[in-house]
């Protein structure tokens, strides 16, 4: 089931249903602000951002930690640990395709879907689930500096 952030509130109040989480309105602009987002992003950040989005539903920093948890929980997104041990989240499955990370600003870039290495990890994950293997997940990380840092 592919969502993106356009698909009407309902839609979202129904995902987090079917895993048996509260649809609080602070969860669906949550959930659908990091499925917006094209590289993860850090709780601190997030909670500035749903604050530029809807400054009269702003949600407190504890509440969102908790969101952020029971989502991470439920399989809806995935936490990454940055090298700066910051905790950035995104969706989940996205995870294969691995990231850039800038060692300077510290962003996560994903890799281009298109690439040769990505085809390659992606036969990689379906061997192993063929094989019954599938409690292994493949991480993979690249660090440089990004454009902006350069
Ligand atoms: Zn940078």
């Amino acid at each position: 089931m592919q969502r993106n952030a356009t698909s009407p509130d309902a839609d979202w109040e129904e995902l987090l249903h079917t895993k048996g989480l509260r649809a609080t309105r602070a969860a669906v602009s949550a959930l659908k602000s990091i499925h917006s987002m094209e590289k993860p992003i850090s709780h601190d950040d997030l909670q500035l951002y749903l604050g530029q989005q809807n400054p009269s539903a702003l949600v407190d920093s504890v509440t969102l930690y908790r969101i952020l948890d029971r989502l991470s929980q439920a399989k809806l997104i995935e936490k990454v640990l940055g090298s700066d041990r910051i905790w950035r989240y995104t969706v989940a499955g996205e995870r294969l395709h691995g990231f850039y990370e800038c060692e300077s600003c510290h962003q996560h870039f994903n890799l281009p879907r298109s690439s040769p290495l990505v085809t390659l990890l992606e036969q990689f994950s379906a061997q192993l689930k063929r094989k019954g293997d599938a409690a292994f997940a493949i991480s993979f990380n690249i660090q440089g500096k990004c454009h902006d840092c350069s």
